[in-house]
């Protein structure tokens, strides 16, 4: 026989992501493995929780910290823009009903929406900094974007993006992959570049580790620049810094690491 469903969900919740398909002799058997596995569990979760009392942070404000400063020695500048959409910014974007990405929004009114992405609001900016500052243009924006999710173990409906654009770079695809390696280099990350389609700019570059994808980034001369009043070539990268802790710790769900009331820190709380 097999893990009851009350066990494997535990297992799961605790952050087991092998071994839940093993097979038993008796009840007493799987029932005393159970409880032999879920002690090991326990016993793990609080030591990631006691760790936390040392460093003080939660690994994923830690992973931003350290893009934060590498992307401002390289020169990006941040930005913060409101956590609160509006619906004609969607549309700049190109968004229309008939789109996948438009049924993921969370709407709080007729006219404001939660941000899907964090790309409408950079590209405003582009167009208010480029009469203030010279060229290239490079900004970014770190914060929480939202988007309705068919549950996952990478989907989380409020997750955390990190959005760089350069604009006025010169070779926008080698800047970009030299911006990507500059990156992930800081957490010895072996990562693939794939070209791949989407919705939004048409030509993407996925950023993926393992089987997962980290981020995806664009580059412009693009269509939709002209919606924003912005010109000549640029890339951009928009990373998932929950997807990122995932795949340094090894996590097989992205509940342990996101905004969470469950979860702290990779560790479970009802322990
Ligand atoms: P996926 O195909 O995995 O659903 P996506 O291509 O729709 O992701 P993008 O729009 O490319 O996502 O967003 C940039 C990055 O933000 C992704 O590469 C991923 O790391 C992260 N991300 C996107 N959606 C989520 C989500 N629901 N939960 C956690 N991270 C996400
Ligand atoms: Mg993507």
């Amino acid at each position: 026989m097999y893990y009851t469903k009350v066990q494997v969900q535990r297992l799961i919740e605790l952050g087991e992501n092998t071994g839940l398909e093993a097979y038993f002799a008796s009840a007493e058997e799987r029932d005393s493995s159970f409880r032999q596995r879920e002690r090991k569990l326990i016993q793990k979760n609080r030591a990631t929780l006691q760790n936390l009392q040392g460093k003080r942070r939660p690994e994923l404000r830690l992973v931003e910290e350290k893009l934060v400063k590498g992307l401002t020695e390289l020169g990006f500048i941040e930005v913060l823009t409101p956590v609160m959409m509006s619906k004609g910014m969607l549309e700049k974007m190109g968004l229309t009903e008939e789109m996948p990405l438009w049924g993921q929004v969370f709407w709080v009114d007729e006219k404001k929406c939660l941000r899907p992405m964090l790309a409408p609001h950079l590209y405003h900016m582009l167009r208010r900094l480029k009469k203030h500052w010279d060229m290239p243009l490079k900004i970014f924006e770190a914060g929480p974007c939202f988007r309705k999710e068919s549950k996952g173990s990478n989907h989380l409906e409020e997750f955390t993006m990190l959005n760089l654009v350069c604009l006025g770079c010169s070779k926008p695809l080698q800047e970009l992959q030299e911006t990507i390696e500059k990156l992930l280099s800081l957490f010895a990350l072996n990562y693939k570049l794939l070209e791949t389609e989407n919705e939004v700019y048409g030509y993407t570059v996925d950023v993926v580790v393992g089987e997962m994808e980290i981020a995806s980034a664009a580059i412009g001369p693009h269509p939709l620049d002209q919606n924003w009043d912005v010109s000549g070539p640029w890339y951009g990268i928009g990373l998932g810094l929950e997807r990122i802790v995932m795949v340094l710790q090894g996590y097989g769900n992205i509940r342990r690491v996101g905004r969470s009331l469950s979860y702290l820190d990779g560790a479970r709380l009802n322990i």
